[in-house]
């Protein structure tokens, strides 16, 4: 007898739902990718119990008729494309004729839609995969498709879901990534009943960023030079100096309007941020290639997530280059002036993260993933501090090695404008007059230990543990000043008595020319004297140095290392404020009580305080809990 037989349609779709539709989110791609592709300008996207109960996805695109809407439920049935010529430029997001019916044949489903000029639309619903029922539809014109009870009818894959909560995050990137990449339609996301993100259509990428990821992100972005390499375009955002993660998730990239994973893109970007990076670090990226439709195969996920380049290298090298000549000029966007208006807090952040003593503080707009551990001894968030996100800094099954990795300052740690509605930034000139007063961050209270290895503080906190390098509290103070002085006409300087002769080389004679203006803001005044030889006559008050033209040396050498990747191109003042900082700051001081008590003070009074200058964490928290666990007092 023969054993060989065609599977079920039925079948045949379930077991191509297991690639297409791996969980919530994954409905939720495919599902918005639909509404985009049908020319939808306003996709509602309704979650329950983290899409495990309901998802439902709304739009006003062009709709189907009768006949479309019975069609489209079939295997392999697509509008999008019709000849093998059509498959290698692809335009829209779908074209696999897939994604229905796999969806369909795991949920229980409802479709219903109307063209725009239809007297009556057609609503169809199917119960894991069997047809049960259809009617007219007298609804607005476009889709509404909803995805209840997914994979009521698998248990196996209904096993592979994650908390309700991780789905949930899952979604809520999805959701960000389609509204990235779409920044002209309006997106509203529904979580439980309750308003998350409504986002309007904008020309304005940086606006629809700022809508999803706050003001406080979107300021120490950098913008990309729009670059074009060997037909590769590249454009967009990149987060500055000392802006990390400690894993991808806002590592975000989109080719041709399609977010993407690529190997060719990330060894770019590491490239490209060379030495920006600490080890471990991944950088905050909002990413948009173009490129003709042959120069990639999108074809080979069944998510359409990953591509083949046909020109990986030509990628890499264009990537590489546009973060590079980003980093360099390291032109920080135009803070955007945020008219205060009602704030739409996301749901989600509603039980977690409402500061009522610092009502505009958000939580990280990109949530670690509740099934992704939290580091070990994980570094300080101002939830964390200010005890309203205990869990935030628990760490289930954390490994040590994530302990170093976790240093990312959480986005949530600074004092956020509402994050709508929001006048872009190129138009509205920053009044600093309009600025709200940089509210002190509340202090919270540490009682001092001891002091170890000379550089780390030990203190106690209600939460436990917690450990502050002394050095870094003193780059991150310091650099602050230093900045504020810059920015508000000078750092102190001190006249020599007699000054100093610089001779240099004509590379360094150079790069010093460059940047005397900038120089004389942190109070180095030097100027030329003839060849490669300058006159040093004032130095900045805070320096204490016994050998001022070594200490000039390292300065320049500093600025040199970083301006020969700018060549001509300006320094950001933020870079050399970061270089004379360095240098001028003494590690491995004994501090007295009282020091340490006031060095806290200041690092508290900075607008970021929870890394030093390079990114690096000034403070780490182990909580009693993490204690616990280690000592076996507790089950880990
Ligand atoms: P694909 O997107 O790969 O073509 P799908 O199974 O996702 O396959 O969808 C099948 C077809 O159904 C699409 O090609 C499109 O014609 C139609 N369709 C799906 N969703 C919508 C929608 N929201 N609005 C209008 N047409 C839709
Ligand atoms: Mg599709």
């Amino acid at each position: 007898m023969s054993k060989i037989r065609i599977l079920s349609d039925s079948l045949a779709s379930q077991v191509a739902a297991g690639e297409v539709v791996e969980r919530p989110a994954a409905v939720i791609r495919e599902l918005v990718e639909n509404s985009l592709d049908a020319g939808a300008k306003h996709v509602t996207v309704e979650v329950q119990r983290g899409g495990t109960a309901l998802i439902r996805i709304t739009d006003d695109g062009c709709g189907m008729d009768r006949e479309d809407a019975m069609l489209c439920m079939e295997r392999h049935a697509t509008s999008k494309i019709r000849t093998k010529e059509d498959l290698a430029a692809i335009r829209t997001f779908g074209f696999r004729g897939e994604a229905l019916p796999s969806i369909a044949s795991v949920s229980r489903f409802r479709l219903a839609t109307r063209e725009r000029e239809a007297l009556s639309g057609t609503e169809i619903e199917i119960m894991g995969g069997k047809l049960s029922a259809v009617k007219d539809h007298g609804g607005n014109h476009g889709t509404v498709i909803e995805v209840r009870s997914l994979f009521f009818n698998v248990p196996a894959r209904r096993k592979f879901l994650r908390t309700e909560a991780t789905e949930y995050s899952h979604i809520e990137q999805q959701f960000r990534l389609h509204a990235i990449a779409n920044a002209h339609a309006a997106f509203t996301l529904i979580r439980d009943g309750a308003v998350t993100f409504h986002l309007p259509g904008t020309a304005d990428i940086l606006e629809r960023i700022r809508g999803l990821v706050g003001e406080e992100l979107v300021s120490r972005l950098i913008k990309l030079p729009d670059l074009e390499h060997l037909g590769i375009r590249v454009s967009g955002y990149i987060g500055g100096p000392g802006l990390s993660r400690s894993n991808r998730q806002q590592q975000i990239t989109f080719l041709n309007g399609r977010p993407i994973e690529s190997a060719s893109i990330n060894y770019g970007l590491k490239e490209g941020f060379h030495n920006a990076l600490m080890k471990g670090q991944y950088p905050v990226t909002f990413l948009f290639l173009e490129m003709e439709a042959q120069a990639f195969d999108i074809n080979v996920h069944p998510a359409k997530k990953e591509v083949r380049f046909h020109d990986g290298f030509a990628v890499r090298e264009a990537v590489a280059r546009a973060v590079k000549q980003a980093l360099e000029t390291g032109s920080k966007l135009p803070t955007g002036h945020v008219p205060r208006g009602p704030v739409i807090l996301p749901s989600s952040q509603q039980t977690e993260m409402v500061i009522p003593s610092a009502p505009s503080v958000r939580r990280p707009a990109f949530p670690e993933r509740s099934d992704e551990p939290w580091a070990t001894g994980a570094a300080l968030t101002p939830s964390a501090l200010e005890k309203n996100a205990v869990n935030e800094v628990r760490a289930p099954g954390a490994t040590q090695a994530a302990a170093s990795a976790s240093l990312a300052p959480s986005p949530g740690s600074m004092r956020l404008p509402p994050p709508v509605p929001v006048s872009r930034p190129e138009v509205v000139p920053v009044d600093p007059e309009d600025e709200e007063p940089p509210a002190k961050k509340a202090m919270p209270s540490f009682r001092i230990i001891g002091v170890l290895h000379r550089l780390y503080i030990l203190m106690e906190s209600t939460e436990g543990l917690v450990l502050m390098d002394q050095h870094a509290a003193h780059e991150r103070v310091n650099f602050e000043k230093m900045r504020k002085a810059m920015e508000q006409g000078g750092v102190p300087s001190q006249r020599l008595l007699m000054p100093l002769t610089l001779q240099t080389s004509p590379r360094d004679a150079d790069v010093l020319t460059r940047n005397l203006e900038a120089l004389g803001r942190l109070g180095i005044e030097a100027e030329p004297f003839g060849p490669n030889t300058f006159k040093v006559e004032a130095l900045p008050t805070f320096l204490k140095t016994d050998d001022p033209l070594a200490w000039l040396d390292q300065v320049i050498e500093e600025l040199q290392s970083l301006s020969s990747k700018s060549s001509s191109l300006r320094l950001g003042e933020d870079m050399i404020a970061t270089t004379v900082c360095r240098h001028s700051i003494k590690a491995n001081d004994r501090l007295s009580t009282p020091e340490i008590q006031a060095l806290l003070e200041d690092l508290f009074a900075c607008e970021m305080p929870y890394c030093c200058p390079h990114g690096r964490p000034t403070l780490i928290q182990m909580s009693i809990n993490e204690l616990e666990r280690k000592f076996g007092r507790q089950a880990p």
